[in-house]
């Protein structure tokens, strides 16, 4: 049985970055991932680009982070999204800042944030192994048993970080929580985060209809950002971020134009009477949307009616949208409840029960919003996780 002095269940950003640090710090680290590749969450994030942080002050995390975000104050006072920024261009790689302050590679690749990450652990003397599961966790004395089928290792020191339960086919299928069971540790409910919306709004219509800064709102919830139509309703972070206040039955209101007044939008009507309706909304929005307003109306401006006219800017300012349901939590982005953070040292994360036992990512009861929220607190902690040496 191979000693290691410290072992990393789990190869999405939260155990990449345990593992650098660990070796770093001087440990024989050893990073074990189910899958044949490491980080396969993590390439499918922005859209395929990997939104690898956000640049937003501590105050803009801890907004980006509503599911107990305050546990982290004492990570991020040990390294924070800067400090991700910071790592990623020391190690060679060019970083860009998009709209709300996502970051991205500059080569708009995953792979080459996931590839920085891998070599770096190699660089510092870590040993990956993939396409090994770890089936069973035992400890025995001052000794983790770690098993896989066909492989069997002991480590003084363990970190969990096998992810939460969404989207399982990248790998998270809550393994994690099988562990704290067995330790006897408690784990908080787990829901949906981050899910797309389930709408009865014409689908076929407006599919693939993606807009920058909308408003939806439902009630006091009112979220201004990306929003996207799909084949089952709406998704993009808008959609994602309201989903926390919804179940199913409620209407929502969509404004297309939030920087425009509905007097403005009058005003630009009257300038434009000799225009069609149609031509007139595509300098407002996209142009599927603006057929889509336009299709109960006659075809100028100067023929509707002031009643016409009120329901038109009306449709473009207060749209209603019944949310029928949202995705369910294999088909959420994040994984709402996890290891309970009562229990967790909150500078090390490190179980008060167990001794020598870490956890860090999305398998502890943190979520966030996307956006390069949830991923800056799976760096973050993964790098303090396994930066705790004995
Ligand atoms: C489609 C999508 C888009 C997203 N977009 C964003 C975004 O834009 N911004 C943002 O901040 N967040 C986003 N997220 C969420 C973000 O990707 C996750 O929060 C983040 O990847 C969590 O990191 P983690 O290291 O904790 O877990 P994961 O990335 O889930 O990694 C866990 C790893 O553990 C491995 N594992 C599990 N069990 C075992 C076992 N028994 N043995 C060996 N290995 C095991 C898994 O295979 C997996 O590779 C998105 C999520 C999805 C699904």
């Amino acid at each position: 049985m191979t000693y290691y002095d410290t072992i990393i269940i789990g190869g999405g950003p939260a155990g990449m970055m345990a593992t650098i640090s660990s070796a770093y710090y001087g440990q024989k680290s050893l990073l074990i991932e189910k899958n044949k590749r490491l980080g396969k969450k993590l390439s499918g994030t922005g859209g395929g680009r990997c939104n690898v942080t956000n640049n937003g002050s501590l105050d803009d995390l801890l907004a980006g982070i509503p599911g107990n975000g305050r546990f982290l104050y004492s990570v991020f006072s040990q390294f924070d999204n800067h400090d991700i920024i910071n790592f990623f261009e020391e190690n060679g790689v060019a970083l860009k800042v998009e709209d709300h302050g996502r970051v991205f590679p500059a080569t708009d690749k995953s792979q080459t944030i996931i590839g920085a990450l891998e070599t770096k652990i190699h660089e510092l003397g870590g040993t990956v192994l993939t396409n090994t599961e770890v089936v069973s966790v035992k400890k025995i004395n001052d000794l983790f048993h770690i098993k896989s089928a066909d492989k069997a290792f002991t480590c003084g020191k363990l970190i969990v970080t096998t992810g939460g339960k969404s989207y399982p086919s990248t790998g998270s299928t809550g393994f994690g929580y099988d562990i704290a069971k067995h330790f006897n540790l408690s784990v908080t409910p787990l829901e949906s985060a981050e899910s797309p919306l389930l709408t009865d709004f014409p689908h076929k219509a407006l599919q693939g209809i993606s807009l920058d800064d909308v408003t939806l709102s439902y009630g006091k919830h009112i979220i201004t950002h990306d929003l996207l139509f799909t084949h089952f309703g709406l998704s993009g972070p808008a959609a994602l971020r309201l989903s926390s206040f919804v179940s199913g039955g409620e209407i929502a209101e969509l404004d297309f134009l939030p920087q425009t007044s509905s007097d403005d939008l009058h005003s630009y009507l009257n300038e434009n009477r000799e225009k069609s309706i149609k031509n007139a909304l595509k300098n407002l929005v996209p142009e599927r949307l603006a057929d889509f307003l336009a299709v109960d109306y006659p075809e100028k401006i100067k023929q509707l009616s002031p009643t016409q006219e009120t329901q038109l800017v009306d449709k473009l300012k207060k749209m209603p949208i019944k949310i029928t349901g949202k995705m369910s939590l294999a088909k959420s982005f994040v994984t709402k409840g996890g290891i309970d953070l009562k229990e967790i040292n909150p500078k090390t994360l490190e179980s008060k029960k167990v001794s020598g036992l870490h956890f860090a990512g999305e398998v502890l009861d943190i979520n966030a919003h996307t956006g390069g929220f949830n991923i800056t607190a799976a760096l973050c902690t993964g790098w303090v996780a396994g930066s705790v040496h004995y």
